[in-house]
């Protein structure tokens, strides 16, 4: 028989299992604590509980762990990439990121992706799997207990596409919150999604504090479908208004991701037509100049085009800031060290 996945459990959850076992109820805080804030790899590390009781647990659960497969450090040392292996063998790949404010950390939802986007890595080798919560959070304790540091904020933009791995997500962001466990706040959460309209709405019923992203990348139906699949599903006009509703509802500024690719979508034009069009809604534009990679058929977009494309968006009174592409060096755009893992390189 399988094993139960413990540390997607909530605490409560936790506290009925531990009734079913017939033990007092305090041992589920303490194994909540063991497990989400020192974030142990297995029940031998729980030293205030006998031996039996470590056998016991170790019986019936699993403690689903990222182990360091591979990990590169980027050259000022302000980044570090992993390669995580699962417990079955699968890799995802994590981002550590230091800045000011502390450590960042960008986590995968899935082992690849089925959205297909034609400039990304993640999506190259095609969907293995979902992430469960726990393998999430597990991609914390293992940057954390690696760098000796304490993960202040959380990015959903690795490998996958979180809402598309909606449940536990939603599951993962519950227990990654939990004072009891690793007490990360909501507002220094950021969720990145393609675009999966009817999911956008699910989420905006939870009113949550997160900062939503959305991966624009274009300013018009023709030239996103080209690039995005999910844009034939989800046309433009269907997703911005989702966004407009949803900073409406939330009181929290969209955040609209724009790769830079050149030739692609990176003209006057575009950055006209994408003033306009996101016109009314509370948001900021973080415009990326494109990562490349050998498989990619894309290239990234000039020095200069960049900056006109910007000065045409601050012209037309829109948020935007180029945001300066961290570790380029070690693979960091995600995807990309599992691709070169699989290859053999
Ligand atoms: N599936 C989610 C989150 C994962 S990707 C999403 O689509 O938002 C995180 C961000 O990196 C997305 O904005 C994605 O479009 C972008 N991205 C993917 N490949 C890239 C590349 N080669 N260069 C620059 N950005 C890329």
């Amino acid at each position: 028989m399988e094993k139960t996945d413990i540390k997607s459990m909530t605490l409560s959850e936790l506290s009925q299992e531990m009734r079913k076992l017939a033990l007092p109820a305090y041992r589920a805080g303490q194994i909540y604590k063991w497990l989400h804030v020192r974030g142990a790899f297995s029940f031998d590390e729980m030293s205030d509980l006998s031996k039996d009781l470590r056998a016991r647990l170790d019986e019936e659960y699993i403690i689903r762990t990222c182990e360091i497969e591979r990990r590169q450090e980027s050259k000022q040392n302000e980044t570090v990439k992993y390669l995580f292996r699962l417990y079955d063998g699968e890799h995802i790949e994590s981002v550590l990121m230091k800045y000011k404010y502390g450590y960042t950390l960008c986590v995968s939802t899935q082992v690849g992706c089925r959205m297909g986007c034609r400039f990304c890595a993640s999506t190259l080798a095609g969907f293995v799997r979902h992430l469960s919560a726990s393998e999430i959070l597990g991609q914390i304790h293992a940057a954390q207990r690696d760098c000796g540091i304490r993960v202040s904020h959380v990015v959903l933009m690795g490998m996958g596409e979180p809402l598309d791995n909606y449940d536990n997500v939603m599951r993962f962001l519950e227990l990654v919150s939990d004072e009891n466990g690793l007490n990360i706040g909501m507002r220094n959460i950021s969720l990145s999604t393609c675009g999966i309209v009817p999911k956008i709405y699910e989420l905006m019923e939870k009113k949550l504090q997160l900062t939503l992203s959305i991966s624009i990348h274009a300013p018009n139906d023709e030239i996103r479908s080209k690039i995005m699949p999910i844009n034939k599903k989800y046309p433009m006009s269907e997703l911005l208004e989702a966004c407009r509703q949803y900073a409406k509802q939330t009181g929290r500024r969209i955040s609209f991701e724009y790769t830079m690719i050149d030739g692609v979508n990176d003209s006057v034009e575009c950055a006209k037509e994408l003033s306009r069009r996101l016109r009314g809604i509370l948001s900021h534009v973080n415009l990326i100049p494109a990562n490349e990679f050998s498989e990619s058929p894309f290239s990234r977009s000039r020095a200069e085009t960049i900056e006109k494309f910007v000065n045409e968006m601050k012209n037309n009174s829109v948020n935007v800031t180029l945001r300066r592409s961290l570790g380029s060096d070690i693979d960091a755009s995600c995807g990309q060290l599992r691709l070169r893992n699989q290859k053999g390189g």
